[in-house]
């Protein structure tokens, strides 16, 4: 049974505003901040201000993108990014913070605007309970959230034993070059949270996520005499359907937080470019994809797995054979990462969400790679996943978060913080 609140705490949850926390998130949504893009910039320093004025120490700096790329742990980027901007709000005082609060501020792109309700996808229109827009659950209400904590931490006059720190980050989405940076700088904390939406569960892991290429040669011929060339299309598919079966694979034991997802390590072909002309039979295939790493693995072996299955397809193959298809491992790279089994913040968590919401909250562990393998990783900063949102609506066309869970999260993360830092 979780204890009851002190003063303290409850003076903290009166002082959390939640038409405020709307607002924000509101005006979060509305900044197109799609990864890699000059608004993705322009929201940094927003946020900068935000933090300034919850009573946040800033650190606001360019990013060095050329030292980054060169640092032999760079996690790799998929957009094109000329610059980049970290922003981080420290409570004044001393000490490591005991607690950071991490987002990502920036977006997916859209995709086919005519998929939006009313093609305006940064719209924020708020509707039966749910505020819609691209970012909404990925995660700008996740970024509202950690403000309203340290605003109403700040208003509520109660001092704390240890400092809250609050990340903004950019490209989350292409590979976490924002969150590496961060780390770089020498940003850290006792713990963190960052508020990618969870459903109400806590995710304590994250399967990891590669980029790969694979080049696969026909011979050109002109299609009216096809059979005088080899397709590349017609090549790749034994290389296609050694994908498959190494999914299989790799997906036949699972770790019990993956206990209800049937695929947690997925590989999925998402592009493919073959040819240059209507009439001609192909002579290069480009497949480029992801593939995910389990948890626990280093990320070099899952590479040297799926390298081995395209080697294997090729030495049964009469054309591969002496025409060897090219794996590469362009963008993003992200190894898997994991909250240390038993670490306090797990029960912190549990405790606060189940005050707040009289829901004790199941644990889980997320397919896709995030920020929370840096942190875990280069940072050695024991982390987890809690925020609002379904993140099977994230990437989608209608991304949209129901605003009562917003609340209720903040509420249940306020209260995290406000027990984790010692308010008194
Ligand atoms: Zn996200």
């Amino acid at each position: 049974m979780p204890r009851s609140q002190t003063s303290a705490e409850r003076r903290v949850l009166d002082a959390l505003d939640e038409t405020e926390l709307v607002d924000t998130l509101v005006e979060l949504v509305r900044v197109p901040s799609v990864t890699g893009t000059d608004a993705e910039s322009e929201l940094q320093h927003v946020v900068a201000r935000w933090f300034e004025e919850a009573g946040l120490e800033v650190d606001l700096w360019a990013l060095d993108l050329d030292d980054l790329r060169a640092d032999p742990d760079f996690p790799g980027t998929e957009a094109p990014r000329v610059e980049g901007h970290g922003v981080v709000g420290t409570a004044s005082g001393d000490g490591e913070p005991g607690l950071v609060l991490q987002g990502h501020v920036d977006v997916v792109p859209v995709g086919d605007l005519t998929n939006w309700p009313g093609a305006q996808p940064f719209s924020a229109r708020i509707d039966n309970g749910r505020l819609h827009g691209r970012g909404a659950c990925d995660m700008k209400a996740g970024m509202a959230v950690n403000l309203a904590v340290a605003r109403a931490l700040h208003r509520s006059g109660v001092r704390t034993e240890r400092r809250l720190a609050l990340h903004s980050v950019v490209s989350e989405e292409d590979g976490g070059l924002g969150a590496f940076a961060t780390l770089r700088r020498g940003h850290r904390g006792a713990a963190a949270v960052i508020t990618e939406p969870t459903s109400g569960r806590l995710v304590t892991a994250n399967a990891g996520a590669l980029t790969f290429r694979i080049e696969v040669a026909g011979r050109a011929a002109h299609g009216s005499t096809r059979q005088e060339g080899v397709s590349a299309l017609d090549a790749f598919w034994p290389v296609h359907l050694a994908l498959r079966d190494l999914e299989t694979r790799r997906n036949a034991v699972r770790h019990l937080l993956f206990a209800d997802n049937p695929l947690p390590y997925g590989i999925s072909v998402g592009t493919l470019h073959a040819g240059d002309w209507a009439s001609s039979v192909p002579d290069l295939l480009v497949a480029e994809g992801r593939m995910g790493v389990r948890l626990g693995e280093d990320p070099q072996l899952a590479r040297a797995d799926l390298e081995d299955a395209v080697g294997v397809a090729a030495a049964a193959d009469p054309w591969l054979r002496d025409h060897a298809p090219r794996v590469t491992w362009p963008g993003g790279q992200f190894a898997s990462g994991r909250l240390p089994a038993g670490h306090p913040l797990m029960t912190e968590v549990t405790d606060a969400v189940e005050v707040v919401t009289g829901i004790r909250p199941a644990e889980a562990a997320a397919p896709y790679g995030s920020d929370l393998r840096l942190y875990t990783g280069v940072g050695g900063i024991p982390t987890l996943h809690y925020g609002p949102g379904d993140v099977r609506l994230a990437h989608a066309p209608r991304e949209s978060v129901p605003l009562a869970e917003v609340v209720e999260v903040a509420r249940a993360l306020a209260l995290v913080a406000a027990r984790r830092l010692g308010a008194h």
